[in-house]
């Protein structure tokens, strides 16, 4: 079957890729897959994206594929767009002079052994020749992946002193793939710790999303705190204090919910009282340190001041629980609430998701029977009894005291006349 002229074929990245290296090839130019898809198919999982490196310049590029976009213009990327699917396509390059430890000054094209050398960890400084099924290794980068192990390509006190954010992305590899540090890359970065404050709080914000949102969180986690990385990550005294809520939970959770425990296992000392813990304060200092979004930092924020209340929940009336459910954030709540009690132990869980499934059953959120309307209707003037009245019927109805709006109206009656 021909994958180009079907068009209800699913998009094939790979393919398309593999297009894109044919045209150059085709046109008397060097070009592999490189990068992170190398490493990924060399380790059998799935890319998240196909790279192509070539010594074709941008112009070249351009003149080659039809569609086609400069997204980093001074690097010499481009977009291709073909087979439905975007294909990013890098002029080899030799990148010199960090001086301000993030950027290059300066960028020249150049050769796959160059652009190999300018990578950060060798198992990601890999190039692949796929008409010709071929790995191209300047690097050792191959017996690094049999090994399991990030090593710095070249001096790692350079590299790591070119852009101090590889030390994180080494942390991040090393999680996500379940690999160790090589000890001189290790030594370097504790060497370097420190200066991790020169990067932008965005890119070391982007880093920790990604660790913390991958199922690996905790190894990323432990590694930062072992590499004296977690100080200067959050801003805060560095501690190498172990982080078992963090570590117990689910791995689907959510980005809020994992800066959540890590907030537990790093400001809440076991036997303390959680509702000491300053909440607001503490999302609003990671907000500013990771850059969060106002979505993640609220959600950080309620889930520690709602978790103490879910941990109540055998004292907790219906209606109360019936809300509980009823947020849009319970499932955080909930992983939360499975994790920290899996840890500090005094709560059945199983028990309360029983109580939960039952009363999902009876619906926990169901439309109110009267709303503010009623009350004007009743000839009753807009006042701030209204909110409290409304909730207060609302209440009966999530607790069956009230079974339909003629009952609700009388109770409203009653509530009114108080
Ligand atoms: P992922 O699967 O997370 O995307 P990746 O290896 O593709 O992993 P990218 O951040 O997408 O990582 O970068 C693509 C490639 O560019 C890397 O494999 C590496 O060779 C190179 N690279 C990226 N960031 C840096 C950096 N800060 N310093 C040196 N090389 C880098
Ligand atoms: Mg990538």
């Amino acid at each position: 079957m021909n994958g180009m002229s079907d068009g209800h074929a699913q998009p094939d990245p790979r393919a398309a890729a593999t297009k894109v290296v044919e045209v150059l090839q085709e046109a008397g130019h060097t070009a592999y897959f490189a990068g992170g898809c190398v490493r990924d198919v060399l380790r059998g999982a799935e890319p998240k994206d196909y790279d192509v490196a070539t010594d074709a310049p941008p112009e070249v590029v351009a003149q080659l594929f039809r569609k086609t976009r400069a997204v980093g213009q001074a690097f010499g990327v481009m977009l291709v767009r073909l087979m439905r699917c975007e294909v990013e396509v890098a002029t080899f390059r030799t990148e010199w002079g960090y001086e301000d430890g993030r950027r290059p000054d300066h960028v020249e094209f150049s050769d796959a052994e160059h652009d190999a050398q300018r990578r950060d960890f060798t198992i990601n400084g890999l190039f692949y020749d796929p008409l010709a099924d071929r790995v191209i290794d300047y690097v050792g980068g191959q017996a690094d992946l049999e090994r399991k192990v990030i090593r710095a390509i070249g001096a790692p006190d350079e590299r790591f002193g070119e852009d101090y954010l590889r030390m994180l992305r080494a942390v991040r590899f090393a999680a996500r793939l379940g690999f160790a540090i090589d000890d001189a890359t290790a030594a370097a970065i504790g060497r370097h710790a420190d200066k991790l404050d020169r990067i932008s709080r965005e890119r070391v914000g982007m880093e920790v999303e990604m660790m913390l949102t991958h199922r690996s969180r905790a190894k990323a986690v432990g590694l930062l705190g072992r590499l004296r990385l977690d100080g200067p990550v959050l801003s805060e005294p560095a501690t190498d204090a172990p982080t078992p809520v963090l570590e117990a939970l689910a791995a689907e959770a959510d980005y809020a919910t994992a800066l959540a425990a890590w907030v537990i296992d790093r400001h809440h000392p076991a036997g303390g009282d959680l509702y000491m813990l300053k909440a607001k304060q503490l999302a609003d200092r990671w907000q500013r340190t990771l850059v969060l979004s106002n979505g993640v930092s609220d959600g950080v924020c309620a889930a520690l001041r709602e978790l103490p209340t879910v941990l109540r929940w055998g004292e907790l009336g219906v209606a109360r629980r019936k809300r509980l459910l009823a947020r849009p954030d319970w499932a955080r709540l909930e992983h939360l609430a499975e994790a920290y009690t899996g840890v500090r132990g005094g709560f059945d869980f199983a028990a309360m998701q029983n109580d939960a499934t039952g009363l999902f059953e009876q619906g926990v959120a169901p439309e109110p029977l009267i709303s503010g309307d009623d009350l004007v209707a009743a000839g009753y003037l807009p006042g701030p009894a209204f909110k409290r009245v409304l909730a207060e019927v609302y209440d009966a109805q999530l607790e069956g005291r009230v079974a339909d709006r003629a009952e609700a109206l009388s109770l409203m009656r009653q509530w009114m006349e108080r």
